[in-house]
């Protein structure tokens, strides 16, 4: 058995091409969409990350900013530039982008971030409206798992998801929007005890876990939806995911690629919240 490739690049392409429209239209009435990307690191894997985003921002009309304050920026300095970019009208989205400094908790800054131009649902706020099943902006990656699974046809109600990892920006929201599908889910963490033996009773297997290649075949039921969330670097300068794509495409139903699954439509669903954000 081979897994159906769920890829991600159509989805992104569909989506980027409405972004585009909407992005014209609102330049037609005399708005700019515009993104701001705050830094403030040095890591490689962060800049290509921005660069990409920019890229992607230009291409359908959206002017991104990128604001690097330095890796040794102060904690301090971070929170002021939010809330000058929070009070700015012509700023209509705004990311801050990990890693941060030592001592500095994304959570505790982006809750300088306001949440109408939070379009990567970094504050807590934010994550709490999404919990509570309030409009909010999903943090796009959380939200690009669903959109994946929606797009090619895959049926939530009522199934048994496992989401391994349980961070604010990806773990935790992938899971509450997943119930808020109606699935049942699973959260599972470095502590869970036994974790293939939960992940093995999931329909659906969301790995997000920042270890490359740490999903075994053996944690995969057989014919289950595997969605690699992992984005880790190699020393080629490549990619690859928490899933190991070899062993686990011999034994799922489905698996997204790395690259070319969840990554492509979270850029595009970023710049989706923007211009839902300038559209406001
Ligand atoms: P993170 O903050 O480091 O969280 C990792 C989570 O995995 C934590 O909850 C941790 O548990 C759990 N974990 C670590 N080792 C484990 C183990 N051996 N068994 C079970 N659980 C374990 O990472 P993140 O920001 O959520 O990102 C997760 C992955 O997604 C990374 O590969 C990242 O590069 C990728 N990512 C991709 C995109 C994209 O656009 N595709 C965007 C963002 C992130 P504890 O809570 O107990 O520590």
């Amino acid at each position: 058995m081979s897994a159906r490739v769920l890829s991600g690049r159509e989805l992104a392409a569909t989506i980027r091409g409405q972004v585009t429209e909407q992005a014209a239209a609102l330049r037609a009435a005399g708005t700019t969409p515009r993104l701001a990307v705050v830094t403030a690191t040095d890591d490689g894997s962060s800049a290509w990350y921005v660069s990409s985003i920019s890229r992607a921002a230009d291409k359908v009309g959206i002017t991104c900013e990128v604001v690097d304050l330095g890796a040794d920026s102060d904690i301090e300095v971070i929170r002021t530039e939010l809330g000058k970019l929070s009070a700015q009208e012509t700023v209509h989205g705004i990311i801050l982008q990990t890693p941060l400094p030592p001592g500095a908790k994304l959570e505790d800054l982006a809750a300088g971030i306001d949440p109408v131009k939070d379009v990567d649902g970094a504050n807590p706020l934010s994550l709490g409206r999404l919990v509570s099943g309030l409009p909010a902006y999903a943090p796009a990656t959380a939200e690009a798992v669903v959109a994946i699974l929606d797009h090619h046809d895959i049926d939530l109600e009522g199934r048994h998801v496992a989401v391994v990892g349980r961070s604010n920006v990806v773990g935790k929201p992938a899971a509450h929007l997943l119930l808020n599908r109606n699935a049942t889910v699973t959260i599972c963490h470095s502590r869970t005890r036994d974790l293939a033996a939960i992940t093995r009773a999931a329909d659906v297997l969301v790995a997000a876990v920042g270890k490359p290649r740490m999903i075994t075949a053996e944690y995969v039921l057989p014919g289950a939806i595997a969605i690699d969330v992992g984005t880790n670097p190699t020393a080629d300068s490549g990619l690859v995911g928490d899933i190991d794509a070899t062993a686990v495409a011999a034994r799922a139903g489905a698996l997204t690629p790395v690259p070319g699954g969840v990554g492509p439509v979270t850029t595009a669903l970023l710049l989706r919240h923007t211009v839902q954000a300038a559209a406001q």
